[in-house]
């Protein structure tokens, strides 16, 4: 079976959240279940030079971007196996960062038809598309409405990941014929018409075979008005072909047993050595080096949808308890300016770094003793698995792949891997943190809160057999999903 994956992010090659983890990861998996897997994503400035040293130019071609048409270059690699290609195009994709820029909507239909129009070129036929987000949701719906009667075109299917509902792709009708090029007759309630405007995401909800997100518990979630950001009504009714496969992490990646990045390496038998991370991390920022002292961190985007509403409403009620808290984050202003507010005025206890660095997101895992992640949704969340991996137990508010993935610690029965609440509540929250630290003193405890939570096997394999069932069952069905 062949299967080409549609993604605008992937690790190592660049990366800004999750997303990048799950396309860097999820094709090794796939491939060693016998799946041919190839990975298709812009070519972006970002990119390291170590990686665009070794592409390859295999393709260049045009691809129609409403009346124009623009170049499109193909450039391959091979990388752990796995075979990528990158699209070429310096005027969409040779800018600084990855996303965030008034054109959005066309880089990403730019990229949608080039991928779509890559297959012909490079006489590469895949059974299944698996699309991932907003960026790749034109995909499925363009393939339905356009490219089907192509020849070869007709028998490809298409799978959806919703990773995160809240980013959409929401453009003024315009688009529709100026970047595109489908006909008015398209703009209409059951196709991608939304609210006055033209919704990439619902391109795919609509046209997609299979529809997948990325835990069980946010599947349910998104198919409410509460977390449904207006498209719940449409999940509804394709119930039957939506499925909950909660994300893995990579054990190469995240490993303390071997993790290149951290002072000191460690098993869930020896956890106590985490110490000499923590006091490295304790030197580094400058806090006090007390070993008996719980550290907290998050790693994490600073924006609402990570729950730092709560953290702001209560952070100086957690700092008056014995413990240190550092949060490594990027994002809103707002939270930023708070943050940097907030670790001037608490000196003695919380440290704030402010910008994305991987190496100090690996140091500051190994080196905590609690990991917060109050979100207020959280389609599945990699950062509590990777804590969890790591012995930072993990405090998270019970939704989505946080509900899926922690166990609160239940002292009657001596079962849990974390702390968790139910309501999106700051002072549920403070509670819960509070009761963290009263288990972290508890020396019978919480070694085996530590221990479950280490012991957790997140790894991929479980959920790469589940897609591999999905993609069987679909390149095996004669006709396609129809709407
Ligand atoms: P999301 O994809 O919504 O941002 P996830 O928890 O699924 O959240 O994944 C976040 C990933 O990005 C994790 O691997 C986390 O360690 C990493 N990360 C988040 N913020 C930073 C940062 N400022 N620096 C380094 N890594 C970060």
């Amino acid at each position: 079976m062949k299967v080409l994956f549609a993604v605008s992010e992937c690790s190592p090659f660049v990366k800004s959240g999750g997303l990048a983890d799950v396309a860097g990861s999820l094709p090794k998996e796939l491939q060693r279940l016998g799946t041919e897997i190839r990975v298709i994503l812009p070519k972006y400035w970002e990119i390291d030079e170590i990686y665009k040293q070794k592409m390859k130019k295999v393709k260049e071609f045009t691809v129609p971007v409403g009346w124009r048409n623009q170049y499109c270059g193909i450039e391959e690699l091979q990388h752990q196996g796995i075979t990528y290609y990158f699209v070429d195009n310096e005027y969409y994709f040779k800018r600084p960062g990855l996303y965030g820029y008034f054109d959005d909507g066309e880089r990403f239909a730019y990229f949608t038809r080039a991928v779509l129009e890559s297959l012909s070129q490079l006489d590469f036929y895949p059974d299944i598309i698996h699309c991932h987000d907003w960026h790749t949701a034109m995909i499925p719906y363009l393939l339905r409405v356009e490219y089907q009667s192509r020849k070869r075109y007709g028998f490809i299917r298409t799978v959806f990941t919703i990773h995160n509902l809240q980013f959409q792709g929401i453009y003024p009708k315009e688009i529709l014929g100026d970047v595109l090029g489908l006909d008015s007759k398209f703009f209409n309630p059951w196709h991608i018409e939304f609210f006055g405007n033209v919704n990439f995401m619902k391109g795919a909800i609509v046209a997609a075979d299979k529809i997948t997100t990325v835990s069980p518990t946010y599947k349910q979630e998104i198919q409410t008005p509460a977390y449904g950001e207006k498209l719940d009504g449409l999940l509804r009714s394709r119930e039957e072909d939506l499925f909950g496969i909660l994300n893995g992490i990579d054990n190469g990646v995240y490993n303390p047993e071997n993790d290149p990045l951290i002072a000191q390496v460690y098993s869930s038998t020896d956890f106590r050595l985490k110490g000499v991370n923590k006091q490295e991390i304790q030197r580094r920022f400058d806090l006090p080096e007390r070993a008996r002292t719980p550290l907290m961190v998050m790693i994490t985007r600073l924006t609402k949808q990570k729950g730092l509403d709560l953290v702001q409403r209560v952070l100086h009620e957690i700092l008056e308890e014995d413990i240190q808290f550092v949060v490594l984050g990027s994002g809103d202003h707002q939270y930023e300016q708070f943050l940097n507010y907030a670790a001037g005025t608490f000196s003695e206890n919380f440290r704030v770094y402010l910008g994305f660095n991987e190496t100090l997101a690996h140091q500051l895992y190994a080196a905590a003793d609690l990991f917060l992640m109050p979100s207020l949704f959280e389609p599945c969340g990699l950062g509590q698995m990777i804590a969890m991996k790591y012995g930072a137990v993990p405090i998270v508010r019970e939704t989505g792949g946080l509900n899926d993935t922690v166990t609160a610690w239940n002292e009657f029965t001596g079962e849990g891997n974390g702390f968790s609440f139910r309501d999106f509540n700051a002072h549920d929250m403070l509670y819960t943190i509070k009761r963290a630290l009263h288990f972290y003193r508890d020396r019978e405890a919480w070694p085996r809160i530590v221990e479950s939570a280490m012991k957790m096997d997140n790894s991929w394999a479980r959920s790469a057999f589940q897609y591999n069932q999905l993609y069987l069952v679909l390149a095996s069905r004669s006709e396609t999903h129809v709407f």
